[in-house]
């Protein structure tokens, strides 16, 4: 069928659809060896040198199962509130693919490790409660290449070549139930869904879950449904979406292509489709008339996995503490608002200012450096706050020089703005630019008396009574020591050299 380009607007399709999400997400875990194989795991080396007879599916090779990564998925189910399978089967899952060496990816299908969980996430200072289907584990496959055409897929190249280091490293796969009523905000529960997915690998160390290099992969899943109906819509599913950004806007521009097509009488196929980064459209890939009967059955090489409860409680009383309630406690340390502790969870904040504290800042300064100046500046040069060019042990020290007095806020932002070109440490920088607070007498003085003389008027006034016009007079004297000098002490200073008291 051909694809048309019809969008309808997104306040206009939510007024008429209600969308339904499911989001199927791939972790690589971050195991030494491949999941059937000895083989290592590292990314990045050369092209097939980490493979095997297992792995290359070679004729009379053996798999054997890796502790590790079974270990890891029932960590991964237990996090995430499930059920853990008591007796469950590996499957072989039949498919002819070259980067699938043995003509079957070892899977599980109707036995998975873990069910029934959930994963809340915040989103707009609401929580929602994502439900999780299933987590079960399988292997990735290797990595195809096509080399020639302009799309970078096999249509149009004039070769593939195809590197087998990934094929067997273990990988998990979490399935969530659909998601329904989450009307507008779709869009921003997938992506706070996978954020959210992302820091709880992450605090569980099973995989680096970098989504640039593949390690975490996501399926979006999007179906429309007329509002008030009680049937849910056909579901496409957009493939392989590789960024944060991009899972919010696969759901967006799907949402905006479905509502075009069914308000113009069409129907939604089932289908998988492709994002494309440039647009934030997606083209259609392969119907679900053209999908293949895997012929799934119980892995016969490998045994079942029984995991013994008490293993299961160990590893459950093991489990560290999880994102969501690390925010709890960290907001309740730090005193803050739920909407500023969201802000600094969307800012990707909280890392740098928990180290910011560690370092001896109130949590206040902490926040304010972080998600003032520093967000600013990290929002005009498009990068994360974390990826700026300096570090929370800096920062401590620019707010010590601000306590201790020999900075202001002023004279702080250009150390910070020193510091990020590259010019050093804060003492280097408030050294290189001489922007220590003068406060010297001799240098104030010398200061105030430029100020008073060319200010004659506004110095009358004061001598008169008129205490309010000393305002100019420390302006001046700011302006003329561009920002260095002491207020306070100028002020008074002033104010004794007209021989006036307050
Ligand atoms: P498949 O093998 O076809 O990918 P899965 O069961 O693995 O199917 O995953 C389908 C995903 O789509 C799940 O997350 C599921 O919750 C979700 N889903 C199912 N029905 C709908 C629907 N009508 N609208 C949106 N999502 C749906
Ligand atoms: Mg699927
Ligand atoms: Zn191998």
């Amino acid at each position: 069928m051909a694809d048309t380009l019809a969008t309808m607007p997104f306040d206009e399709a939510l007024e008429r659809f209600e969308p339904v999400l499911g989001l199927e997400t791939h972790v690589e875990l971050g195991t030494t060896s491949k999941m059937f194989c000895g083989c290592r795991t590292t990314f990045g080396a050369p092209p097939n040198t980490h493979v095997c007879p297992v792995c290359l599916a070679l004729p009379g090779a053996l798999p054997v199962a890796n502790d590790k990564a079974i270990e890891s998925t029932i960590r991964i189910g237990l996090a995430l509130n499930c059920t853990i399978a008591e007796w469950c089967r590996f499957a072989r899952k039949n498919y002819f693919y070259p980067d699938m060496p043995k003509n079957y990816q070892i899977s599980q299908y109707d036995e998975p490790l873990c069910v029934n969980g959930y994963l809340d996430v915040e989103v707009g200072g609401s929580t929602v409660r994502v439900e999780i289907e299933r987590v079960h584990l399988e292997e990735d496959t290797g990595k195809s290449t096509h080399v020639g055409g302009a799309t970078g897929r096999i249509h149009g190249a004039d070769y593939s070549i195809v590197d087998y280091n990934r094929a067997g490293i273990p990988l998990v796969e979490i399935v969530t139930k659909p998601i329904p009523g989450t009307d507008r905000l779709a869009p921003e529960v997938a992506r706070a869904y996978v954020t959210e997915l992302r820091e709880l690998m992450r605090a569980l160390g099973v995989s680096d879950v970098r989504m640039e290099e593949g390690s975490l992969r996501c399926d979006v899943n999007v179906s429309l449904m007329p509002r008030g109906a009680s049937e849910w819509g056909t579901r496409t599913e957009t493939k392989n979406v590789n960024s944060l950004r991009s899972v919010e806007r696969a759901v967006r521009g799907e949402i905006e292509r479905q509502a075009a097509v069914l308000a113009d009488g069409g129907k939604i196929v089932q289908e998988t489709r492709h994002f494309h980064e440039d647009t934030g459209a997606t083209t259609s890939g392969r119907s679900k008339e053209e999908a293949q009967d895997y012929r799934y059955f119980p892995e016969p090489d490998l045994l079942p996995i029984a995991p013994a409860p008490e293993w299961i409680e160990e590893l459950r009383s093991e489990l560290p503490e999880l994102p969501s309630a690390r925010r709890r406690r960290l907001q309740a340390e730090w005193a803050v608002s739920d909407l500023d502790m969201a802000a600094m969870h969307n800012a990707g904040a909280i890392d740098l200012v928990e180290a910011t504290v560690a370092a001896g800042v109130p949590a206040a300064d902490a926040r304010k450096w972080w998600m003032g100046e520093l967000a600013r500046r990290a929002n005009e040069s498009g990068t994360a706050l974390a990826d700026l060019p300096i570090t929370p042990a800096q920062i401590a020290r620019v707010v010590e020089l601000v306590a201790s007095g020999a900075l202001n806020d002023k004279l702080a932002r250009q150390v910070l703005e020193g510091v990020l070109a590259g010019e050093g440490s804060p003492d280097e920088v408030v050294e290189a630019r001489g922007l220590r607070i003068v406060s010297d007498e001799g240098e104030l003085t010398s200061i105030i008396d430029q100020v008073l003389s060319a200010n004659a008027d506004a110095a009358d006034k004061v001598r008169a009574g008129k205490i309010a016009a000393v305002g100019a007079l420390v302006g001046g004297v700011m302006k003329a020591s561009r920002g260095k000098a002491d207020a306070g002490r100028a002020r008074e200073l002033i104010l004794e050299r007209l021989g006036v008291s307050e």
